[in-house]
């Protein structure tokens, strides 16, 4: 433990911004932003000064803010290798297998594409903090815009071999809304049941979902399930190819209209 703080800032209609910051060596990121307005107000409010935009895809909800707020800050940007000449004004490109130092503390990078084909998440291990962007939400997953099933499904299964116990930060508060869609997938899945109960009273007080705990998401989210005997045998699927069974759900959720 790094003792990371984070401060998450919502944004246009449903994005999650964050700041994140290291305490001991006083660093501060800023992961996806997609406006530098919000980003410079929670900043002066913290009294903290931006060294990083840390972004995690290409889409412009996600680095809409990096022109404006590195002009401001001057914050050094990283962002995924495999989309580099699509992330303004990167610094440095960042890959699997490789370490974002942050003072203190320390990301694993992993390649997660799928949502878009250079898509990353950053891993702070020991403070069990995943930054997934637009890959894995709260019970659902980003729309396939540049990979296939089977690459999505291999991004989602590298993340569900991540600890119980890691803190879900995604890009967007979709969670009600995929959590109906998960309900008419798995309607007798009693954590799918609990969790929806709990979101519903957490939305109806006006309050985030996200984070998440990537153990409830393990048990809940359908797009984590698709190898789980008790999901194919709910959508008619028994023993078929995983990848099969995580494009139909996909295909599915595409077209609810919930
Ligand atoms: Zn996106
Ligand atoms: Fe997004």
């Amino acid at each position: 433990m790094t003792g990371l703080q984070i401060v998450q800032i919502p944004v246009l209609s449903d994005n999650y911004v964050y700041l994140v910051h290291e305490p001991r060596d006083r660093l501060t990121g800023v992961v996806d932003p997609s406006l530098a307005e919000p980003v410079l107000e929670t900043l002066d409010r913290q009294g903290w000064k931006l060294d990083y935009i840390i972004n995690t895809h290409h889409h412009w909800d996600h680095t809409g803010g990096n022109v404006a707020l590195k002009a401001e800050t001057g914050a050094f940007i990283v962002g995924p290798q495999a989309e580099a000449q699509r992330i303004p004004l990167i610094d440095r490109a960042l890959k699997e297998g490789e370490r974002f130092r942050f003072g203190q503390a320390e990301a694993q990078i992993l390649d997660i594409p799928g949502h878009t084909s250079g898509h990353i998440a950053y891993w702070f291990e020991p403070d069990d903090v995943l930054f997934c962007g637009d890959t894995l939400f709260s019970l659902g997953c980003g729309r396939l815009f540049e990979g296939t099933p089977a690459q999505m499904w291999n991004s989602l299964s590298k993340i569900r071999r991540l600890p119980d116990s890691t803190r879900v930060y995604c890009g967007h508060e979709y969670t009600e809304a995929n959590g109906r869609f998960a309900l008419t997938v798995e309607p007798e899945n009693a954590d799918l049941i609990s969790m929806m109960a709990r979101i519903r009273a957490t939305r109806a007080r006006g309050q985030p979902t996200v984070p998440s705990r990537l153990g409830d998401e393990k048990a809940a989210n359908p797009f984590l399930r698709a190898d789980k005997r008790e999901l194919q045998a709910a959508i008619g699927m028994a023993g078929s190819d995983p990848v099969a069974v995580f494009a139909r759900v996909r295909s599915q959720k595409d077209n609810f209209r919930g």
